[in-house]
């Protein structure tokens, strides 16, 4: 037998009583409960189910809360789990045919899905009177509306839409859902995602729209408040976008506010000017990382020419940038006439990496090979130059490779 679909006429009722057709449990602490009707939409046309509770008319003070909600060939069940699991193992129990139930649905996200799914309508009817791309995807959950187009839309398609969508919200033009005769749906003209057995349910939007959907929707657009376009992606040759409508946009703009306030704080700058701000800030970082680069460099080579003089083949410096060590292992191969040199970077505690480069004929590999054998080291490289990684002590590595 059909469910009847209560929300169908009454989208903004948000309590009902019902009949129990079956229930019966699912073996993982759930079951399935099907009314003979409901005012709990299910997952269907792309928008997530209700949620909410139901209490059986028997069983004062336990209540089940509805996890899911499927429709199969126009019946509907809802998959729920008691609010407080103490005391309920059998629910199947409560549920006895043909007994008493009454239902309450979440209305605050009903609501934010009904607003966000006829403003969907209005930018879709509104992209196929203008551009004539068919809306070929639709998700409507929690986190987000996604809508897909047949077409492509520029940034300034979009803008344009956007605003004319929240004109016709301004407009406050009325909403209504019906199932016209088939000879009146015959003479129609309407949207469609797919073709329709049996009766068509027509949401008309006055001088905006019509399109077949199955979905609750507000009584008039002035109820959406406000329709803001969030993404925009390339989808199968068309393109996708993610909106936010009525409360949805709001919470979206309060932390989008709350996050250019602390840019705005951090920066010093009107919002307006935060990107130049920002902009500014990564270039002086640039400039900067420049500078301490050649410093550190010059530091490196003055530390390389110093030992050289002082006969010293091997320097152990703290961890910098591979570059500014190459040059200062270049600086004390061109010291000596042959054997071979180099930096150790890092610290006794972590181990060190290094670059050992040799001068005149000797080969460096010899000492990447040594520093293996002896202390377990890593690395390679040829016989000019060999770089790896050894985890033990300057004092232990230095005399290893006296
Ligand atoms: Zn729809």
């Amino acid at each position: 037998m059909p469910t009847i679909k209560l929300y169908d006429n009454d989208p903004y009722e948000t309590s009902f009583i019902a009949k129990v057709l079956s229930c019966k449990a699912t073996g993982d602490g759930k079951a399935e409960l099907v009314l003979d009707r409901t005012l709990f939409f299910p997952e269907e046309g792309g928008q997530t189910p209700d949620r909410g509770t139901i209490v059986p008319e028997a069983d004062e003070g336990i209540s089940f809360d509805v996890v899911d909600v499927q429709i199969r060939d126009d019946v509907i069940t809802h998959t729920i789990v008691p609010t407080r699991s103490r005391g309920v193992t059998d629910i199947p129990a409560h549920f006895s045919k043909g007994s008493g139930v009454s239902g309450q649905i979440d209305f605050f996200r009903r609501f934010s899905n009904m607003q966000n799914h006829t403003g969907e309508h209005i930018f879709s009817g509104l992209v196929h009177s203008r551009f004539g791309y068919v809306n070929v995807g639709f998700h409507l959950s929690d986190e987000t509306v996604s809508m897909d187009y047949s077409g492509k839309l520029t940034e300034d398609d979009i803008a344009s839409v956007e605003l004319a969508a929240n004109r016709a919200i301004f407009e406050a033009h009325p909403v209504f859902c019906r199932y016209p005769s088939k000879s009146e749906l015959s003479h129609m003209e309407y949207r469609s995602k797919k073709e329709i057995d049996g009766d068509v349910r027509i949401v008309t939007i006055e001088g905006i729209d019509d399109c077949a959907c199955c979905a609750p929707h507000v009584r008039n657009t002035s109820e959406i408040g406000l329709l803001k376009v969030v993404g925009r992606e390339n989808y199968k040759g068309g393109t996708r976008l993610y909106i936010l409508c009525g409360m949805r946009a709001l919470l979206d703009y309060r932390q989008k506010h709350d996050v250019i306030s602390q840019l705005s704080d951090i920066t010093s700058s009107p919002a307006q000017d935060i990107a130049k701000s920002v902009f500014g800030l990564i270039e002086e970082r640039d400039s900067l990382r420049q500078e301490l680069f050649h410093i550190k460099m010059d530091r490196v080579v003055s530390l390389a020419e110093e030992a050289a003089r002082d006969g010293e083949r091997f320097l152990f410096i703290e961890e910098t940038n591979d570059n500014i060590v190459r040059t200062g292992v270049n600086t004390l191969t061109a010291s000596f006439d042959s054997g071979v040199s180099g930096i150790f970077f890092g610290n006794d505690t972590d181990g060190y990496r290094f670059i050992i480069g040799s001068s005149g004929n000797t080969d460096a590999r010899e000492t990447a090979k040594l520093l293996k054998e002896k202390l377990d080291a890593r690395g390679g490289g040829k016989s000019e130059m060999v770089q790896g990684s050894v985890t033990a002590s300057k004092d232990i590595i230095l005399k290893t490779l006296s």
